[in-house]
């Protein structure tokens, strides 16, 4: 049974589907050879051997042929109001240029086609779930009416004046009437970054009880203005109109000021981390907070080494993100994982793979996400290997793998081209 629309159907009538492949890879470290799982509903129900699950019914069955069945990606960080965004971002080291290039492009009518877009992008490469940060408000009503999971982080901006009291008022509102999970859909808030937002709104943040995502120990200059409150953010600030006159620069890391204001948490979710102390490190694995790496990102902006062996070493738990189009090349988290895989060798292919499955799910907060197993979320995807004598993980690594199918709560959300002319 090929027919997709057909799978679909019955699917949400709750009948089984059975996706069967060459291999199914339940978790980084376990291979089934002539594998399957079995769907009902959102649910998966079963994963096991071919023959032993066929003998349960006779459900529809999708046969992905010489592909490997594994669970879906999880983009822990994206900004999907940016995709249309993309050819108009001219790539250059210095933050602050680019922040000034970013502004204004998240226009009202622009944000739904962008956010669209940005999703079909990320299913096709593999991504069942992503952490979105939603820069203006908007994005949430137009990700739930999409396919796929996501954890929408509102994102709150005020540092001082004016913008702090507006910051604060727009976070009082959300707070008020935030958005309404559902199945797909949680809500979360992102204060932005230390140069652009109060300590009071970070501490409401964390207060709220919800998921967290901020900006990080991103830049050098960010650890400068924290530092001595000088450098390029000065001028950032003011050219939004924003003092930092009355502002007492805190003199730690952008780690250590999180933990003083309480944002080192497990439902905390720390993007880039590109420049840490040792006592961050420390500090970092004390908490239980997530790390999100976005490699391809961290290349656009030339940045140097990212510590990620050491944070991976001292047991904190990586994530990782494509950040946005307007500073990647794709929205592809299996091209992310390829390019990890080459700029990182030191890291094991099982480590890797669980940044881009469990860790990134750990990351959001989402529970029975990340593994195919029985009873969790029916998120999964069929990548396309080579089938050479490597073990699996390091061929769905190889430069040539591609997603053919990503299934996203028992649904089948994109069929690659490939897959559809060999139907
Ligand atoms: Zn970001």
């Amino acid at each position: 049974m090929d027919n997709h629309e057909g799978c679909l159907y019955r699917n949400q009538l709750g009948f089984y589907m059975i996706l069967r492949a060459k291999y199914v890879m339940p978790d980084s470290r376990t291979i089934i050879e002539n594998g399957a799982v079995a769907i009902q509903g959102s649910r998966i129900v079963d994963v096991g051997l071919y023959p032993t699950i066929r003998k349960g019914g006779t459900p529809p069955i999708h046969d992905l042929d010489e592909a490997t069945l594994t669970p879906g990606l999880v983009n822990a960080h994206t900004h999907l109001d940016l995709t249309s965004s993309a050819n108009s971002v001219q790539r250059t080291p210095k933050f602050t240029d680019w922040v000034f290039q970013i502004v204004g492009k998240r226009t009202p009518s622009a944000i739904g086609p962008s956010v669209r877009q940005g999703v079909q992008q990320s299913l096709a490469g593999g991504a069942t779930t992503v952490g979105d940060i939603d820069g203006t408000g908007g994005s949430a009503q137009i990700l739930r009416d999409t396919p796929i999971r996501k954890v929408v982080f509102c994102e709150m901006l005020g540092f001082s004046g004016d913008s702090n009291y507006t910051g604060l008022a727009r976070l009082a509102t959300y707070l008020g009437t935030p958005p309404v999970s559902d199945s797909l859909l949680t809500p979360a808030l992102s204060p932005h970054a230390p140069y652009s937002t109060s300590a009071d709104i970070y501490r409401q943040c964390v207060a709220s009880g919800l998921s967290i995502c901020t900006h990080i120990a991103e830049t050098k200059e960010e650890l400068e203005f924290l530092s001595s409150g000088t450098g390029a953010f000065v001028g950032y600030l003011e050219a939004f109109g924003i003092s930092t006159a009355g502002w007492h620069p805190p003199q730690t890391t952008p780690i250590q000021y999180m933990k003083t204001l309480g944002v080192l948490q497990k439902k905390s979710l720390l993007a880039h981390c590109n420049y840490l102390t040792d006592a961050d490190v420390t500090i970092l694995a004390e908490s239980g907070a997530s790390v999100v790496f976005c490699p391809r990102s961290h290349h656009y902006f030339y940045h140097t080494d990212h510590p990620i062996k050491q944070l991976v070493d001292r047991g904190i738990s990586v994530a990782i993100g494509t950040d946005s189009l307007a500073s990647n090349w794709s929205l592809s988290l299996l091209d992310e994982l390829k390019f990890l895989a080459r700029t990182q060798p030191c890291i094991r292919p099982e480590t890797l793979f669980d940044m881009v499955t469990c860790n990134g799910a750990k990351a959001l907060g989402l529970e029975q996400v990340g593994r195919l197993e029985k009873g969790w979320q029916a998120d999964v995807i069929a990548v396309q290997i080579p089938n050479d004598s490597r073990p699996v993980i390091e061929q769905i690594l190889d430069s040539s793998s591609e997603n053919l199918l990503t299934v996203v709560g028992g649904k089948i959300c994109y069929t690659s081209n490939r897959r559809n002319s060999s139907v």
